[in-house]
């Protein structure tokens, strides 16, 4: 018995990093699940030997959510689970930033997040409750300096998390958001995507910086991340809607002195 036997969830950011993690546990754990992304040769792939569905979806258009929640239900008759994961990062200043850097930022991580709960809410009600699972961040519940554009599309997440939670509860939907600290995907450290990078290299540079930033002394792995996924997104998360869920080895815990 899978914790997720029954459910169909479509996950989108799903061809690598915590999307793809969230993918493999689910589907390990009984639903049947709808990838989604644009990276479509690796969703492809990975769908494939998941015995999944993989969809393209731009988290930014309405016409491709559209499109991927009717495929969804085509292959598998219903849709009644979300996870919000798709996102994307870029560094400067905010005096620095152009508007479109900022409106790009914007369009892929909050108004992806909002379509994406529009798109599957009456899909959802249909199936008689469900549950959606925002990907929030670290920089959702405090400021971070040269990601002015991305923290406040995420601080944006956990208000459209929270309003989503109260306005769809009569429905039998819950409505939850993690936030991640760092975790170790190409979104923190992009020499993962480079074939010419040194690994160890770059495993000790990271083990040095988290070491002394995070209390348990590490940089987080993609599989915790998808662990807590899977708690909002089961039974065993039944009583728990509109809530933050920081997930980040203690950072957000303050400063120590030793
Ligand atoms: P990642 O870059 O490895 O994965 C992001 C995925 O989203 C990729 O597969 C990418 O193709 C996809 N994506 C990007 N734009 C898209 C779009 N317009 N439509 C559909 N898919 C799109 O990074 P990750 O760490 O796995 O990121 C997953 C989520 O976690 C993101 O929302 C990110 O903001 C959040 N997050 C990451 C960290 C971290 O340290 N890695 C920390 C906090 C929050």
């Amino acid at each position: 018995m899978g914790t997720l036997d029954g459910r169909v969830v479509l996950i989108t950011g799903a061809a690598r990093g915590q999307g793809e993690q969230e993918a493999r546990l689910f589907a390990a754990e009984g639903a049947r699940v709808v990838l989604a992304d644009v990276l479509d040769d690796q969703g492809e792939d990975l769908a494939k030997e998941l015995g999944a569905l993989y969809v393209h979806l731009d988290v930014g258009r309405e016409d491709d959510w559209v499109a991927a929640v009717a495929a969804a239900k085509e292959a598998y008759g219903k849709v009644d689970g979300l996870v919000n994961n798709a996102g994307i990062l870029r560094f400067n200043t905010l005096v620095d930033t152009p508007l479109d850097e900022f409106m790009q930022v914007v369009q892929v991580n909050q108004v992806g997040c909002f379509l994406g709960i529009k798109a599957v809410a009456g899909e959802l009600a249909e199936a008689g409750g469900g549950t959606i699972v925002n990907t929030a961040s670290y920089t959702a519940v405090t400021g971070m300096a040269a990601v002015g554009a991305y923290a406040a599309s995420k601080h944006a997440i956990l208000g459209l998390t929270r309003v989503a939670a109260l306005e769809l509860a009569p429905k039998g939907i819950r409505v939850n958001a993690m936030c991640p600290g760092a975790i170790d995907t190409a979104m923190s450290n992009p020499a993962q995507l480079d074939p010419e990078a040194d690994t160890e290299e770059m495993a000790r540079a990271i083990d040095g910086l988290y070491r002394k930033l995070v209390p348990l002394g590490r940089i987080g792995r993609p599989e915790e991340v998808a662990r807590l996924a899977l708690f909002l997104t089961g039974e065993d998360s039944s009583y728990i809607t509109g809530q933050p869920f920081v997930i980040d080895g203690g950072w957000l815990a303050g400063v120590s002195v030793f």
